[in-house]
């Protein structure tokens, strides 16, 4: 279908340029860079280069470029994707302290599928820690779930700066927003951070067993919860540790008013993290 619309845009344009005639009055036209000229010489500062800074790409503390897969973009064969533009909450702040990657913890290097894309070795290959960020809502599994119905990962999986095991560094994950640690009594590998509005975050194999936070206690916006860790626990409750990751995940509150009990619906955060990342790297 992209591939398709693609096709489709290029054949538009090149018979609008054959036409040619009123192309120039075409609004949605991206190629004119010459209407932005005569605003410049007003300026009397001219070395400034303002609209680079602003728009063309964003690197983290290490120099690298910042860049994303769009969402829904799975990589190949590893299951349907979930397409969701929506940046739910454009004021919370990324989950980790330091850089991060988003991508498959089962479909890459160290996962158990990662023979499907030739992707075979240990979690620590230098690759899985490296941008482009890869969208993983609704990758395949074999539980059915409600947002992804023929199987799938209902949630987005982040790598740390480093890999843990061979660099042996702490990575922190921190509170997006404001809200209180609820429902930590009995919980294996999950911490829960709800905020007043009732928007829940669930926060999946940290270090459980050093966590910053206990159950019931407020925490404010960038506040250090746990360190990511591997922590996991099949349904016979027998430990089997995963990769070094956080699973994030995020449930709107849909309950009309403060005295109906919440009514949650969970939805990809995929876009919210790229908008929460940009503005990390952007120093806001
Ligand atoms: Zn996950």
């Amino acid at each position: 279908m992209r591939n398709l619309e693609k096709i489709l845009l290029a054949f538009l344009l090149s018979a609008s340029l054959a036409a040619c005639d009123n192309f120039s009055t075409d609004p949605a036209e991206p190629t004119e860079p010459d209407t932005e000229e005569p605003e410049e010489p007003a300026d009397p500062e001219p070395e400034e280069p303002p609209v680079e800074e602003e728009e063309d790409y964003l690197t983290d503390r290490e120099g690298r470029e910042f860049s994303y897969v769009p969402v829904g973009d799975l990589l190949p064969n590893s299951g349907p994707g979930h397409q969701d533009t929506t940046i739910y909450r454009p004021d919370i702040i990324f989950p980790l302290e330091d850089a991060a990657f988003l991508n498959s913890q089962v479909y890459r290097y160290g996962g158990s599928q990662g023979s499907v894309n030739g992707m075979e070795g240990g979690q620590c290959n230098a690759a899985n820690y490296e941008y482009p960020w890869q969208d993983t809502f609704c990758e395949s599994r074999s539980r059915t779930q409600i947002m992804c119905p023929d199987g799938g990962h209902e949630g987005l999986d982040i790598r740390a700066a480093t890999c843990i095991p061979q660099s042996g560094e702490t990575h922190w994950a921190v509170a997006v927003e404001d809200g209180r640690i609820v429902g930590l009594e009995g919980s294996k590998y999950t911490v829960k951070l709800q905020t007043e509005d009732g928007t829940l975050y669930r926060y999946m194999h940290l270090d459980m067993s050093q966590l910053a936070v206990s159950d019931g206690e407020f925490v404010v916006k960038g506040q250090r919860i746990g360190k990511v860790w591997n922590d996991f626990f099949n349904s016979s409750g027998e430990s089997v540790p995963t990769t070094y990751h956080l699973h994030f995940e995020m449930y709107q509150n849909y309950a009309p008013d403060e005295e109906t009990d919440p009514v949650f619906d969970q939805v990809s955060p995929y876009m919210t993290l790229v908008n929460a990342y940009e503005k990390k790297l952007r120093g806001e």
